[in-house]
């Protein structure tokens, strides 16, 4: 049996020249959390060329939704870039992944912390009424070098407010925190820096950090998961992970190679 659905495209979105979105038919017997990954790429000479990739929609979806970027010379997104509506998607039947509510601990306040594309993972997560059950307060905090690479800002913004089903939550307890570094916007700067000068915390009218109520997932580049992961132990928080929940968990939104 293949470890891998063949699922079709539906839609495609370009944010900017380096980012982009898209939606796939899913296979009703792809079980996964929120918050996970899973391995999805395109046949290249008849080789499947495969990546991780978070998933964007929320297991109660219908369809599979995934936020790409694009490196100009990578091995997939440089083809992955072109999808149209119809083309096949490789997506591995196997969802993987530490950013899960099952490995934190409850608390007051849950911060997503993401940069780029970490963002991926807290668009399913913040989907999550679980989310909202375990946490009164849910900071989504979004760092890109652009504004134009704030993706999702008006879903998160606009749509999210008026769902249906979780509109009273997400209108109550979500607090979206979109910061960027390379050019003027409310709220600008680093996410690490943010934290370390306590501007986040005044900002979205939160409490400094503190380790009996606040939780927090990151997603972003290495660096930046170095960088947050000191600053978690210096407060004495634990990491989680499966079987251990923790303070902290984290998640590289992509590999240095
Ligand atoms: C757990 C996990 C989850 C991931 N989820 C996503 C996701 O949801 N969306 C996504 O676009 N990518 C995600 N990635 C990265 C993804 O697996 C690929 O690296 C990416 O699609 C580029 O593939 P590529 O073959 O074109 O280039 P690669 O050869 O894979 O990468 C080339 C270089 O591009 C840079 N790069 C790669 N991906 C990114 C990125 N996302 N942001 C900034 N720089 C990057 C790195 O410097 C890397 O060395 C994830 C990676 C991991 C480990």
């Amino acid at each position: 049996m293949s470890n891998f659905y063949e699922e079709t495209v539906l839609s495609v979105h370009h944010w900017t020249d380096t980012l982009f979105s898209f939606t796939t038919t899913r296979d009703p017997t792809f079980r996964f959390k929120n918050g996970q990954f899973t391995m999805i790429g395109i046949k290249v000479n008849e080789k499947p060329l495969l990546r991780a990739y978070s998933v964007v929609s929320t297991n109660y979806d219908d369809n599979l939704e995934f936020f790409s970027i694009k490196v100009p010379d990578g091995p997939l997104t440089s083809k992955l870039q072109n999808l149209k509506v119809g083309d096949p998607l490789i997506v591995g039947k196997k969802a993987t992944g530490t950013l899960v509510l099952d490995n934190l601990k409850d608390g007051k306040h849950l911060y997503l912390l993401g940069t780029g594309t970490g963002l991926a993972p807290f668009l399913s997560i913040i989907r999550d009424p679980e989310t909202y059950e375990r946490y009164e307060k849910v900071v989504l905090v979004h760092g890109c070098r652009q504004i134009s690479e704030l993706a999702y800002g008006e879903k998160i913004t606009k749509d999210l407010p008026e769902d249906e089903f979780l509109g009273d939550m997400i209108r109550e307890q979500l607090i979206y925190y979109p910061t960027v570094t390379r050019e003027p916007f409310r709220n600008r700067g680093r996410i690490t820096d943010l934290m370390t000068s306590g501007k986040l915390y005044e900002d979205v009218g939160l409490p400094p950090m503190n380790g009996a109520d606040d939780r927090f997932m990151l997603c972003g580049s290495p660096q930046m998961l170095v960088d947050l992961k000191a600053i978690f132990l210096e407060n004495n928080l634990v990491e989680g992970n499966h079987g251990e929940p923790g303070d902290f968990v984290i998640e590289r939104a992509f590999v240095e190679r």
